[in-house]
């Protein structure tokens, strides 16, 4: 009697490790399962990359591309979906980011709620005018508004800029206004900005193009050497962190002489297109507290390498 219920007692324990081992294996993905199966997503539309730093678009063609700042005119849903978690924004302190401290950065979240057809010149002196406010992008799947992710994580860019000593000079601090690109260069430049970095999502009809880009403007309408030089420093230096920290893939730093809102500018600049709105993943991706974490992780990394090398 004894020795059967040793017996069975030994089979219930083995068949009580079976049921935990199956249990461990189906347990959640961890963070890192999650990445990796991202970075497997990015290899998709490898053949729609632009070209690195050289992509100038013939004068034209600017007409057809006035209306774009930023590359994204998809129209906007009509209810905007406010965005008000406060992630942590991790491993953002220290004496790494001290360099921070007493930098002026002017922060522009690009868009806004109202759409302005009014016109503005491309730069200054310029004969072509641009439509100040055409709208952003919208998520192809969970419909929110550009303007809206925008701000979003340039409120967190902020605070976590100031945490380190920063003095954040934000072109826009709501949705409900109404300021063209000529201001919003014109912001930075009264705040004599040490670096002034624009925050925007791009979108494509191409849905399965994906991944960050960095723009910097080019030499046309911009003169200074040191400016032009200084911006792609900058550039580089943010896509490089930003692609680090998200692990999405990285569309490189390209130049672009088409953007009142860098044309205007007379301090260092560079605009994040942070993901594809159009693109299901990223949109989904770029909903959540914890990426847009990293994205401004990167930024801030990103940032900090500028000044200190
Ligand atoms: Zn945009």
């Amino acid at each position: 009697m004894r020795v059967i219920f040793m017996r069975k007692f030994q089979t219930g324990l083995i068949l009580l490790s079976i049921l935990l081992i199956f249990s461990a294996c189906g347990s959640k993905p961890t963070e890192r399962s999650i990445t990796n199966n991202t970075r497997q997503d990015t290899s998709v539309a490898k053949g729609d990359i632009k070209n690195n730093t050289t992509n100038t678009i013939p004068e034209k063609t600017q007409t057809n591309i006035a209306q774009k700042e930023g590359s994204d005119t998809k129209e906007q849903p009509a209810v905007a979906a406010e965005q008000t978690a406060e992630p942590k924004v991790s491993n953002i302190s220290g004496s790494e980011f001290a360099i921070l401290k007493g930098k002026v950065i002017c922060v522009d979240p690009g868009h806004q709620k109202k759409v302005d057809n009014s016109t503005e010149p491309l730069a200054p002196g310029s004969s072509i005018m641009k439509v100040k406010n055409p709208g952003g992008a919208a998520g192809r799947v969970t419909g929110v508004p550009e303007y809206v992710l925008n701000l979003n994580v340039s409120e967190m860019l902020k605070k976590e800029l100031e945490k380190n000593g920063a003095k954040v000079v934000m072109t826009r601090e709501a949705n409900d206004v109404n300021l063209g690109n000529v201001k919003r260069a014109e912001i930075a430049n009264e705040a004599n900005a040490d670096l002034y970095i624009r925050i925007h999502a791009d979108s494509s009809d191409n849905t399965s193009i994906k991944g960050i880009s960095v723009l910097i403007p080019s030499s046309k309408y911009i003169k200074d050497k040191n400016l032009l030089s200084e911006s792609k420093t900058a550039g580089t230096d943010v896509l490089k962190e930003l692609v680090g920290k998200t692990g999405a893939k990285s569309r490189g730093v390209v130049e672009r002489d088409d953007m009142t809102g860098f044309n205007w500018a007379k301090v260092p600049m560079l605009l994040v297109e942070m993901g594809f709105m159009s693109n299901a993943d990223e949109d989904k991706l770029m909903d959540t507290p914890e990426y847009r974490a990293k994205l401004v992780n990167g930024m801030v990394s990103g940032i900090a390498d500028y000044f200190r090398i």
